[in-house]
């Protein structure tokens, strides 16, 4: 099947892009946005610094119209969600959105219900838009570089007047291995720093719960759950956090959930693989003394 990537100028959303691609075609063609050169061997290749969605919409849409492309893939993100809407409206499409499994034959996952359930759905006419969840596919090692032609004619509907960049120190959650999360349970702000010494050791970072964040203990910004961040580690810590549903979301496909939490009928038990019941005070300086002396 013909199919079209459409993403912004990162090897890791090309590469996760890239993997998807592989179940419907050898080599897909990309829209790449941004600067520098496009990671990755592609048939063709259009780019355009212009990243504002709005303002693409009727050039990417003359292009799957003159290329006759089957699928089309994004990542959730800005760019994806702005463009899916349009262009599906615009192409007459079917719209799948927060993609996290692909079968054959065009049937496609996505949860719904906050993560409470997951819908099947089989795309039965070309072209498919899909929005693709982050970390739910491998990123593919990507070869080379593909040189583009200028992606042209795009209009400017909406002006782009100013962009602020979130403040991340360390490593972003969204690329973390192991995470320590901590929730309301925490207390008091000051303790974040015992979460912040243990994730250290392990190169990894802090997120929060919104209980965390509307007490004001962490930042927005480390909110993860359904209206914050999808995180996918190796390793999540839960310290001190419920286990509500729309936390659960954010968490869904972490491979080890391990929980502390000094209520035995805590409901984030119930999603954990190991799970710690106990004051988060007592065993978080004894884990990171036992990580720090294992290394
Ligand atoms: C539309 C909507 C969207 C939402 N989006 C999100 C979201 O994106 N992310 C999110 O997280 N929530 C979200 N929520 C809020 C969610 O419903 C919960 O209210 C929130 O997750 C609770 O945070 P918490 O687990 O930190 O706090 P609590 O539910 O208050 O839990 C605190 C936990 O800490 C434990 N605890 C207390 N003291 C200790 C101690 N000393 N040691 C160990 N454990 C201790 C308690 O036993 C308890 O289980 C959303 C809600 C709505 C309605």
């Amino acid at each position: 099947m013909k199919t079209l990537i459409i993403e912004n100028i990162d090897p890791k959303k090309i590469g996760e892009l890239m993997t998807v691609s592989r179940l419907f075609c050898d080599i897909p063609d990309i829209i790449a946005l941004g600067e520098g050169q496009i990671p990755g061997l592609f048939g063709k290749a259009w780019q355009t610094d212009k990243t504002v969605a709005a303002n693409l919409v009727s050039s990417v849409t003359a292009i799957i119209k003159q290329e006759n492309y089957d699928v089309i893939l994004m990542s959730v993100s800005t760019l994806g969600t702005g463009l899916a809407g349009p262009l599906s409206v615009a192409l007459s499409a079917p719209v799948v959105t927060e993609v996290t499994f692909v079968h054959p034959d065009m049937v496609i996952e996505r949860p719904v219900y906050g993560g409470k359930a997951i819908i099947k759905q089989k795309l039965e006419s070309t072209p498919a838009i899909l929005t693709i969840r982050r970390k739910y596919f491998e990123t593919a090692k990507l070869e080379g570089t593909t040189e583009s032609v200028l992606l042209d004619s795009i209009e400017q509907k909406v002006k782009l007047v100013a962009e602020k960049h979130e403040q991340t120190e360390g490593i972003p959650l969204e690329d973390a291995d192991v995470i320590v999360s901590g929730g309301r349970g925490i207390g008091v702000s000051d303790n974040f720093t015992m979460l912040q010494h243990m994730a250290d050791q392990f190169n990894g970072a802090v997120g929060a719960s919104r209980g965390a964040v509307d007490e004001g203990w962490a930042s927005p910004t480390k909110q993860i759950g359904q209206t914050g961040k999808i995180v996918a580690p190796s390793v999540y810590f839960a310290v001190g956090i419920s286990g509500a549903s729309q936390h659960l979301a954010g968490i869904a496909n972490s491979k080890c959930v391990v929980a502390i939490n000094k209520d035995e009928d805590a409901n984030i038990f119930n999603r954990a693989r190991f799970g710690i019941v106990c004051d988060y005070k007592k065993i978080v300086p004894v884990l990171t003394q036992a990580i720090m002396e294992d290394r």
